[in-house]
Order: C-alpha cells, then structure tokens, then sequence
C-alpha cells in the first residue's frame, strides 16, 4: 500500500509499506477512504516535539472493514467506520468512564509497530471498542464523509473544550484558537446553546470560517490586547467561558484573562510550555477543565446532527489533496494557507 511516512522536521515522503495484515484477534484491517492532517501532526513537522522518524502518521480517518480477526464481533467486513485519534478496549475502567482517550490497554495511530492514518490502510487494534460503524451510510456518500472525519478528532475534541468548560445555554463563550479544533469549538458552544460565542482570530480566511461556524464576533487582537478586548466587549467582566484550542501559554493567558471570576476554562489544546498560573485561578475562582478528548465517547451524539446537516464541521476543509500530495497538504498547513487538509486516497 502507499502510506505517508514521517522522517523528521519537515520530512514527510508517501511510499510503499507492506499491506497491513490481522496481528491479533481483536485487530481489524481498514481501507481508508477519507483522512486528514491534523494541528497535532504539525507539531511533530515543525520539530516541535520529540518524535523520531520514520513513522506513521496521520491519526484521523474514516474507512471500509476489509477484515477482521476472529474475537472482532461488533465490526464486519463492509461496514464503513469512523477511528478516533485513540484505539481503545471500551472495557477498561477509563474506557467505561467515558474516557476511551486514556485506555490504559489503548494507544496512538503512527506510533512504532501501529499504522498511520495518512495511508491506504490500517490495522486498526481493538476493533471492537475502537471503531465506531456509521449504519445506512457507503463510501459512496462522498459529500458526508468530510463531516463524518471530524468525528474522528477536531469536532469532538472542539465539543470536549465545550463540554469541559460546562458550556450553557445563554452563555457568553470566547475560543482561543482559530485552528480546525476552535472552529469545531465555536460550533459546539453555539449547539450548546450559548448565546454569543466571540471567535479569537486575526486572519481575514479565519475570521470568515469562524462567522460561517457560528461566531457572532470576532477579535483580531492577541495577548494582552485580546484580554483587553474581551473585557471590553463584556462590560469589564470577562466571559462565562473561555475555551483554549492551542496549547501555548499565550493562549492559555489570554482564556485566563478573559474568562469573569467564577468563570471555566475549558482547554484541549495539547500544552507546549504552559502551565496554569494557580494563584490566578485561587483569586479570581477560575475552574479549568479538560484534556486529551474521549471522541470515542462523543460520536453518538454528535453523529446524528452531522448526518441531518444541522452542524457543518466539514467546513474546517479548506483544502483537498490526493494522498500522494500530502507532503504539499503538511507544507500548505504550515505556511497556514489552508487550515485543515482533506486527504482522498
Ligand atoms: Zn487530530
Ligand atoms: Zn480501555
């Protein structure tokens, strides 16, 4: 099969890779008919973090069982499924807590001995509690399937930032992010009921998939001055609810800064040199909640407004490339040209 392979800071090369077989019962084999790069990934194409090529990459795709091994009962050949950015057991006290995200016998597309998402293939672990089968739904669909990939990761990862937070209805919501992930947020906050969700962004192609995600206002300013702004709009109070869609203590900042006293952050940005500040939440009583988000756990509920249109986080696509172009999709990210890149097999 021909699969994206990561080898270093901004080295990644599509080739051949033996086709991925049935290792254990519970494994099943997945032909990926939709896939996607992820904020994460970029992470490791910028140098950001630690990862050592050459691996696997790519951690969100949606695909048809082509095979499965012999304890797999809930998954069968044909079904077209979504993976989440974790494989999981489903039975493990993390898993029965909702938090498939954490299964202590679960693990991360990409790492050694597993697939990455960015390829033909996969050898999904764990099928049974990993794979979510989407019923009277083919490959054939082509115009869902964008919407069915956020389910794998942004749009329920932006949900967790949401959910996390409390997120209620009437409320007023900042997102701190204009990634994929934010725009997922903004989407969530506003099926949540919020009444105003002010979007963070200073760029102009942002700003306008914010609006078009539901943002009722946009804030161009960063750091102090968007802390400044948020205050502003909020009569000097801040909002009910920040959610931080970056992971860097700038953004974690400016959620602090901008949530009022008794106020929740919720954050699901993957931290990269930030720390909460304790003696800002003990004197203001800011709660911040979050994590790595349990998808696994979110598609059931998310699934039914994707299908039925009432929520559109297909529009984080912005751009569409064959697989064997996922070196230029990975360069197109960085240089922030387009913000999440579809990727067709
Ligand atoms: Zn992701
Ligand atoms: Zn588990």
């Amino acid at each position: 099969m021909r699969a994206a392979v990561f080898y270093g800071e901004g080295d990644i090369r599509v080739e051949d890779q033996p086709d991925p077989i049935i290792e254990v019962p519970t494994d099943a084999i997945v032909r990926v008919v939709r896939s996607c790069v992820c904020g994460s990934d970029l992470w490791s194409y910028r140098g950001a973090n630690k990862r050592r090529g050459p691996l696997g990459i790519g951690h969100e795709f949606v695909g048809v069982v082509e095979d499965t091994g012999s304890e797999v009962t809930d998954i069968k050949r044909g079904d077209l499924v979504i993976a989440p950015f974790t494989w999981s057991c489903g039975t493990c006290p993390e898993c029965r807590y909702g938090f498939q995200s954490v299964c202590r016998n679960g693990g991360f597309w990409g790492s050694p001995g597993s697939n990455g998402g960015q390829g033909e293939q996969v050898r999904v672990p764990l099928a049974d509690g990993t794979l979510y089968r989407v019923d009277g739904i083919t490959e054939q669909d082509t115009d869902l399937l964008p919407g069915l990939l956020t389910l794998s990761d942004v749009m329920c990862t932006g949900h967790h930032a949401a959910v996390s937070a409390g997120v209620t209805a009437g409320s007023t919501v900042a997102v701190v992010g204009d990634g994929a992930v934010g725009l997922s947020a903004v989407i969530a906050a506003k099926r949540l009921g919020a009444a105003r969700v002010i979007a963070l962004s200073r760029n102009p192609a942002r700003q306008e998939l914010a609006r078009a995600a539901g943002a009722d206002d946009v804030i161009a300013e960063r750091g102090d001055d968007a802390v400044a702004a948020l205050l502003e709009t909020t009569d000097s109070v801040g909002v009910d609810f920040a959610l931080e869609c970056v992971g860097t203590e700038q953004s974690m900042s400016t959620a602090l800064g901008g949530v009022r006293a008794g106020g929740h952050v919720g954050f699901v940005g993957v931290p990269h040199g930030s720390a909460a500040p304790m003696s800002t939440l003990f004197s203001r009583n800011i709660t911040v909640s979050g994590g790595v988000a349990p998808a696994r756990a979110y598609i059931a509920e998310l699934l039914p407004d994707v299908l039925s249109g009432a929520i559109h986080p297909e529009i984080v696509f912005d751009g569409t490339f064959a697989l064997e172009e996922t070196p230029a999709a990975y360069a197109a990210m960085h240089e922030r040209h387009v913000t999440k890149a579809l990727l067709i097999p």
